[in-house]
């Protein structure tokens, strides 16, 4: 791991001019190289809200793997290799991307791709995949200079799998304590109850993480969060529920956290929303899982791993998990909510073909997703359809779809309720 802290400090012995980086908020006397390269390159002048990355360019050589980031202001980044995949991380602020000229790898050397994004509110992150071992031989700042900005510059060099393995590991401070528990409490607030059943809508994947796409471009991360957005808005038309969003925007949460959100906020119903991707584009339909310690069938477990690896792409320290599903299941106490979620599993796959179709063969499965982990709320999650089919993607992408979909999970909410809240939802059906 490198600590690239007390970077203003080697910035100003590089530099005979004020740092640039006192520009940012206050354009007063002195040239300022930033604002003007950030102008030449459209991105405008003036006072900016976060620090922005301008510029990528990896440079292979000889084996050698070297990351040039072009950077608005001197950050604090830091920089560390982890295992399972192997990969290395560069942890920093929140940034805006706007990088200009991205080269991607070779696929020649060990940097096999890379991707970033928002891991959490004030915490962006780049990770590079790796397709063979390798150590971080040099991590700096350079000043600006002819025309550039801050330049984060990260040499990775060939080394062997054990030296990897000796040093891979999070930096203490940024380990799975602020990886995942304690994040996200800004929406785990509990709201007055009211008697209102609490429905969490949990988008699933977000800021670095993706999940799958479409030909088209349609985005796993965004279809789901306006599905979530839509059906937030039919529920709460109703009158009869409470609706909280593990996720609102476009940010990553841990799958731990999200069913830890879920149970500080007393959610009475946790409904993850996903859509799939198949190797055989015909594949289409929605289907609805439950959490079981046995997968349902050879699909589903490939599924729920597929959907596990949300947690592993986003770089989240899973070290002290202990992944088996098992050891929820022990207790027979959460058997009624393994039962309830069921039931109300069924309910959601008798209620979805008003609005869209269903894979034909079993829509209701079950495996061991992590995010229906939590041992006292029925929680499904349901696969709205397939990004890989065509067909089924130009459908997602509509408004009609979203509003349609979004009708009958709520009605299969309603129906799923009705012994406990019957009386007003026959007044309300009247
Ligand atoms: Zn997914």
């Amino acid at each position: 791991m490198w600590l690239l802290t007390a970077l203003a400090a080697a910035v100003t012995v590089a530099s005979a001019q004020p740092l640039p980086v006192a520009a940012r908020t206050a354009p007063a006397a002195g040239p300022d190289p930033i604002g003007a390269l950030l102008a030449k390159q459209g991105l405008g002048n003036g006072p900016r809200a976060l620090p922005m990355v301008i510029g990528l360019k990896i440079g292979e050589s000889a084996g050698r793997s070297r990351f040039t980031m072009e950077l608005s202001d001197p950050l604090d980044v830091r920089v560390f290799t982890l295992t399972s995949p192997n990969r290395v991380v560069f942890d920093m602020p929140e940034v805006l991307w706007r990088a200009n000229g991205e080269t991607r790898p070779s696929g020649q050397g060990a940097v096999k791709s890379y991707r970033y994004g928002l891991f959490r509110k004030g915490n962006s992150r780049f990770i590079v995949d790796l397709s063979a071992p390798v150590r971080i031989e040099k991590t700096q700042i350079l000043p600006p200079e002819g025309g550039s900005g801050f330049r984060l510059v990260v040499d990775l060099a060939p080394t062997t799998n054990s030296e990897f393995l000796a040093h891979a590991g999070w930096p203490r401070d940024i380990s799975g304590a602020t990886a995942s528990a304690g994040a996200a409490p800004a929406l785990s607030s509990t709201p007055a109850r009211g008697g209102k059943k609490l429905i969490i809508l949990d988008a699933g994947h977000g800021g670095i993480d993706p999940g799958t796409h479409g030909q088209t471009g349609l985005v796993e991360k965004d279809l789901v969060l306006s599905v979530a957005k839509t059906l937030r808005k039919v529920l709460e038309a109703t009158g009869r529920y409470r609706v909280q969003l593990t996720r609102d925007a476009d940010v990553f949460i841990p799958l731990r956290e999200r069913v830890n959100i879920a149970r500080a906020a007393h959610g009475d119903l946790f409904v993850s929303l996903h859509a799939d991707s198949s190797d055989h584009r015909d594949v289409r339909g929605a289907s609805v899982y439950t959490l079981s310690e046995d997968a349902s069938d050879r699909e589903a477990a490939t599924l729920a791993e597929k959907e596990n690896m949300s947690d592993i792409i986003a770089g989240v320290d899973l070290t002290g998990e202990n992944s088996p599903v098992a050891s929820i299941l022990i207790d027979l106490a959460q058997r009624d909510t393994m039962n309830r979620s069921v039931r109300f599993a069924e309910t959601v796959v008798g209620a979805l073909p008003t609005a869209t179709m269903l894979l034909p063969l079993f829509p209701h499965r079950s495996a061991g997703f992590a995010v229906l982990k939590g041992p006292d709320i029925p929680a499904v999650l349901i696969e709205l359809g397939y990004l890989t089919n065509p067909k089924d993607e130009a459908e997602m992408a509509t408004e009609a779809w979203r509003n349609g979909v979004a009708r009958a999970i709520s009605s299969a909410v309603d129906t799923h309720f009705a012994p406990e809240i019957g009386p007003a939802l026959r007044q309300a059906n009247r």
